[in-house]
């Protein structure tokens, strides 16, 4: 069975990467659109084979409650906007995935939760390198002790935004619609990884925040950002992210046996795996998967076997909470305990 989805927002994401990949799921057909552009909207539908009655606006978006061809609707929407949408569609009814970082506070995160639950409704967040064949091999060697015991982690996370050249950047350098900078959109990319590479949960977070203040980008969110994770087991993790360096998106690994680099770790492809051991290196090659359809597909089945999935709405909380404490740290100066 393919369960129907609705996508809200039709911006450079959702048409440059989720639609097209719909192709792929065997278990999630798109058949409804949201969108505050009726054109786009009609013009997209046409593409896709979509009928004229499952096109909503922001407006008339509560009444998808009546449209039993819908089960999911996927929020892909500027970051301030995730906590209302997922409230609304839980209120229509509907299982929900939500895109990246799941809200801009704490606060948005568990009302997002409370309304899924109370709604009797999955909540899923859209961690797709979660569903990417490398870093789940990755994870996988990592738990078999490949690497032996686990000593440190970094990763960095950051690329060049265009906020006068490219119409998604230009929300992302506005607190109200972002919640923030280089952390909340990519950062959050290297403490999610450093997170699943340690299998642990850290208990104690330190940074450092520094943008150059001539640079009208960042005047009201944040370029360099710097933070540590210290994990129970003794695993560090050193993590950067920025809106202003050239795009890398890697991670490493280190054990006392061997360390392991994704390099990149969360690109859409194109991902490479290299192991470093005592005797020599190597480059397992790995086949490349489609994780968005993977990641789709996943919350399907989730619904259709009522199973929880492997990112729900408490996982997006945790990632809230540490970039929060993340922020509070760099602002005061001092570790803060998670
Ligand atoms: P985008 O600007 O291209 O798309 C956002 C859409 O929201 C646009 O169509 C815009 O018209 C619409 N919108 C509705 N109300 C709006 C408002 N009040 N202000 C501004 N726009 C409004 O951005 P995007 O790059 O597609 O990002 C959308 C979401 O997807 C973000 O949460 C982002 O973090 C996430 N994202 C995730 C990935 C990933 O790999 N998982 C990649 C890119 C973006």
């Amino acid at each position: 069975k393919k369960l129907g989805w609705a996508i809200v927002g039709l911006g450079k994401f959702a048409t440059e990467e989720i639609m097209p990949n719909f192709k792929d799921c065997q278990h999630s057909r798109l058949v409804a659109l949201v969108s505050g552009s009726p054109d786009k909207a009609q013009k997209l539908a046409q593409q896709y084979g979509l009928q004229e009655k499952n096109i909503y606006s922001y407006q008339n978006f509560d009444s998808i409650k009546d449209n039993p061809e819908v089960d999911v609707v996927y929020i892909i929407l500027p970051n301030s906007l995730h906590a209302e949408y997922t409230i609304r569609a839980a209120q229509a009814g509907k299982h929900v995935l939500c895109e990246k970082p799941m809200a801009t506070s704490v606060h948005d995160c568990q009302k997002m939760i409370d309304a899924c639950q109370k709604a009797g409704k999955q909540l899923m967040i859209a961690y797709r390198c979660q569903y990417e064949p490398f870093n789940l091999n990755a994870i996988e060697r990592i738990r078999k002790g490949e690497l032996g015991k686990l000593r440190f982690i970094t990763s960095d996370h950051g690329r060049r935004v265009k906020p006068t050249e490219d119409k998604a950047d230009t929300w992302r350098v506005q607190k109200k619609l972002a919640g923030g900078g280089s952390l909340m959109d990519i950062g959050i990319y290297s403490l999610n990884a450093a997170r699943y590479f340690a299998g642990e949960e850290p208990v104690e977070v330190t940074a450092q925040i520094a943008s150059d203040p001539n640079d009208p980008r960042f005047k009201e969110v944040e370029d360099n950002v710097a933070f540590t994770l210290r994990f129970p087991s003794g695993v560090l993790a050193a993590c950067t992210s920025s809106y202003s360096y050239e795009t890398v998106k890697r991670g490493r690994v280190f054990g006392d046996k061997g360390w392991l680099d994704l390099d990149p770790l969360s690109d859409y492809d194109k991902h490479t795996m290299k192991i470093g051991k005592p005797d020599g290196k190597e480059e397992p090659q790995l086949k490349e998967g489609n994780q968005f359809a993977a990641e789709i597909d996943h919350l399907s089945e989730c619904i259709l076997q009522n199973k929880t999935p492997r990112t729900p709405g408490e996982e997006g909380l945790r990632d809230v909470r540490y970039i929060m404490a993340i922020y509070e740290s760099a602002r005061k100066g001092k570790a803060i305990k998670v």
